[in-house]
């Protein structure tokens, strides 16, 4: 892996299986443990998500689409998959070689789905109010039923909807979905299908009351460290996973009345100490937090200047003393330690590099997290979510992982 920009995430797999721990240790006995890892395992790597997860405690996985299933199943996860979003009939087959289990959102007795190979695990999706996906008449979910039943090579392998706002405590909407989702598995039963696996809750149903947990339960941004809504009290302790970072480039001091970044948009009122970071929007550091972002350097906050560009940005330094070229700068998650520099970095072998830089952070970021993604949402009137699948491709994941680093 090649740092030489100096521009990389760190993605703790321990503070992963933690959360995954602490969440399995609320479910009802017997309650499976899906959890979401689409949209490469929100920015975090489906890959080694999955395995952590799988490894801590969590039964099955979930992915948007059946491409995301393939690349699991293709790095060798073999639990089982399940795909949220709406799969072609074409597709079938392939899920069902792979033994990924589709969605049915809606009526598919009026296509015809190919034969296929071996049996096809299909859950059937209910539209309880999302208004997103899924059956919305009790008629139509019986109606699918009966149909899978005629058809030896499909096989019904649960029922479910997606809450839309379990996560706001002064909503009670998500017991109605739970009310709906329940008739709907009672008309099921009593047309004589019954539903072998029934799941409604996200992170913020599961979290919120067990009531949601059913059979299982499909959390994702939980897994991840962050709480579904700032607002939203977590009954568990969650660790975020993820923590980025970047050497300064230069450290340039102006005169008062000078302006900065494209568009000249922010202008010194007096000598300033300006430093350039690596980091821009096509890394997945958002634009509207130009004038806006804080960043943590030398243990204090400093304001991000300017526009941020697409592959760096400016941060106003004048308050902090001692900044220079290769000082480490945390752009969200826990604070670097003191000891990474760019310098301290390139007197590590380069094969070593990512060790280093996760057996150090291990030891020696500070505990709490310094600038956090809900912090960076709440300026653009976002969601952490959205932050961290935003992290570009092209930033280097570095997993911190008790086990694989051998400490
Ligand atoms: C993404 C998703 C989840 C997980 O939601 P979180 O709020 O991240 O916990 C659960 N179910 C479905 C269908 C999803 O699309």
């Amino acid at each position: 892996m090649e740092l030489y920009r100096g521009t990389f995430a760190i993605v703790d797999l321990n503070a992963i299986a933690a959360n995954i721990r602490r969440i399995a240790a609320r479910l009802t006995a017997g309650t499976r443990l899906l959890v979401a890892v689409k949209a490469n395992g929100y920015g975090h790597g489906a890959v080694e998500v999955a395995k952590t997860v799988l490894s801590a405690g969590a039964t099955d996985l979930g992915v948007a689409s059946l491409e995301e299933g393939l690349q699991l199943r293709a790095a060798g996860v073999d639990a089982p998959i399940l795909v949220f979003g709406a799969v072609p009939p074409e597709a079938a087959p392939v899920a069902a070689a792979n033994r990924i289990a589709i969605a049915l959102t809606e009526d598919w007795s009026i296509r015809d789905v190919p034969a296929c190979p071996i049996p096809l695990h299909v859950h059937i999706k209910v539209d309880t109010g999302m208004t997103r996906l899924g059956f919305r008449d009790p008629d139509d979910i019986i109606k699918s039923a009966r149909w899978l039943d005629t058809r030896p090579d499909l096989q019904f392998a649960g029922v479910f909807t997606h809450l839309a706002c379990a996560d706001d405590m002064s909503s009670d909407s998500a017991y109605q979905q739970l009310q709906r989702l329940n008739e709907a598995v009672d008309a099921l039963r009593t047309a004589g299908f019954p539903p072998p696996l029934v799941h409604a809750a996200n992170s913020a149903g599961t979290l919120r009351d067990p009531a949601f947990h059913l059979d299982m339960v499909r959390v994702g941004i939980s897994t991840y460290g962050y709480k579904p809504d700032v607002a939203f009290p977590s009954p568990v302790k969650l660790e975020p996973a993820m923590h980025l970072y970047a050497f300064i480039t230069r450290v340039a001091k102006v005169p008062a009345g000078t302006r900065v970044g494209y568009g000249g948009t922010f202008e010194t009122t007096r000598t300033t100490v300006v430093a350039t970071v690596p980091v821009g929007y096509a890394d997945g550091y958002p634009r509207w937090l130009s004038n806006q972002g804080e960043v943590v350097v030398r243990g204090q906050r400093a304001k991000v200047i300017g526009r941020v560009c697409m592959d760096q940005l400016m941060i106003d330094v004048t308050d902090v003393p001692g900044v220079e070229p290769g000082d480490c700068v945390t752009l969200y998650g826990r604070e670097a330690p003191k000891r990474w520099t760019a310098a301290a970095l390139s007197q590590v072998p380069t094969a070593d590099q990512p060790d280093w830089l996760s057996r150090t952070f291990m030891q020696e970021a500070s505990p709490a997290v310094a600038i956090s993604l809900d912090e960076l949402a709440d300026l653009g009137h976002t969601i952490s979510y959205e932050l961290m699948c935003a992290l570009a491709a092209r930033v280097p994941r570095i997993y911190v992982d008790l086990v694989s680093n051998s400490f």
